[in-house]
């Protein structure tokens, strides 16, 4: 018998065009952590994000939430408000600046931030006299959250969002990019995400003071001296020029990993939603999902884990959803405005393989072991 080869969740699926950037860096010796294909690089994603945005590349997804809650000034004794169905990196930032992270749960519709957990929570911290400085809501598997709803509570009580748009570069809400939809956001180029530097991510932010200050802080805080002269707590934070060549290459296919990402989707759905056992997200009026990992929400934990391990003997990688934050064992003296919904994903669901690189018989294996389910 033939050995199958191993299908991963999602894997890094490289253009074709990277390398020319990644070997212009070579030739013209700049392999330093500036450069133009940084600049080039920052300059793609300014392009497709339109709506006017600054973006700074910086070398992770969660360096990138560390220097916004900076640009926000959240420091020691604060307190953030955070998604709690979400990737640890949304919340670990937090605990660097010396805030504490308050979860909250999510809402049905897009497994997001609850906005009516969100405002009961405010309000319960104001009265305790603890205002939070800044609320962190996540585009979770690329399916933006319910912003009009969360934007209208920041405004109302002037707490500022930062949007985690890590899994999210390519959805968009009523026509708006992820990644813009607040004053300051941050994108993951990490090697699992719909596009990779192998590992990397981006700030973006509204004016060219508030991308400066970020460079500022990424680059180690050296003030304007001939020396070496510090007067703020620096970071080592900025984006290698090569690896920002592999980016180039990325934004240059980028919607076409959207498409192949939707397409898998669509192919899972097909087959599988007539199943009453069987359930995905909807992508409400409006939103357009990057799909960067199909989920299935089963009828119960056994169902999850046989599928999962059915899956696994074929050498078929999938994964539970994300544990929420509230559950971490890390987070466990954290205060959270929960209501089940995350605790029930987290049960029930399974990410299934999405890579844009699958072909359609690594899909049609994948679709054959589920179908064989007993829990169907
Ligand atoms: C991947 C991810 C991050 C962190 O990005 P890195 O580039 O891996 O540091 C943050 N938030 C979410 C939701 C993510 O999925």
């Amino acid at each position: 018998m033939l050995t199958k080869t191993k299908i991963y969740l999602s894997s890094p699926h490289m253009g074709g065009s990277e390398q020319k950037f990644v070997n212009q860096a070579f030739d013209t010796n700049w392999i330093a952590p500036l450069g133009p294909n940084v600049n080039g690089f920052e300059d793609d994603i300014s392009k497709y994000l339109k709506n006017d945005k600054y973006v700074a590349a910086l070398s992770s997804g969660t360096a990138s939430i560390h220097i916004a809650l900076q640009l926000l000034n959240v420091g020691e004794g604060d307190e953030v408000l955070c998604q709690s169905f979400t990737f640890s990196a949304s919340a670990n930032p937090i605990m660097y600046q010396g805030a504490t992270p308050i979860f909250i749960d999510s809402e049905p519709d897009t497994w997001n931030m609850s906005p009516e957990l969100l405002e009961i929570a405010i309000k319960d911290r104001i009265e305790k006299n603890k205002k939070p400085k800044a609320i962190v809501a996540v585009h979770l598997y690329g399916m933006p959250y319910k912003a009009d709803e969360i934007n209208a509570i920041s405004k109302k009580y002037e707490i500022p969002v930062i949007e985690d748009s890590a899994e999210a570069l390519g959805s968009y809400y009523n026509g708006k990019a992820c990644g813009t939809l607040s004053d300051i956001a941050i994108l993951s180029f990490n090697g699992n995400k719909i596009i990779t530097t192998s590992g990397g991510g981006a700030l973006i932010v509204s004016n060219q003071e508030l991308k400066d200050k970020a460079v500022f802080l990424s680059t180690q805080a050296r003030d304007n001296a001939p020396h070496y002269q510090h007067s703020t707590i620096g970071f080592n934070y900025r984006m290698s020029n090569v690896l920002a060549g592999i980016g180039r290459g990325q934004m240059e296919v980028l919607d076409e990993r959207v498409n192949a990402r939707r397409k898998n989707h669509e192919f899972y759905e097909a087959n599988l939603s007539k199943f009453s056992s069987i359930s995905f997200l909807e992508e409400p009026d409006g939103y357009f999902s990057n799909r960067w990992l199909t989920c299935i929400k089963t009828s119960s934990f056994e169902m999850r884990e046989q599928i999962r391990l059915a899956l696994l003997e074929e050498d078929i990688e999938s994964r539970p959803l994300w544990k929420p934050m509230h559950m971490q064992p890390v987070f466990k003296d954290c205060l959270h405005f929960t209501n089940g919904v995350s605790e029930d994903l987290f049960e029930k669901g399974l990410c299934l393989p999405s890579g844009s690189n699958l072909s359609q018989e690594d899909l049609d294996r994948i679709l054959n072991i589920i179908l064989k389910s007993p829990h169907l």
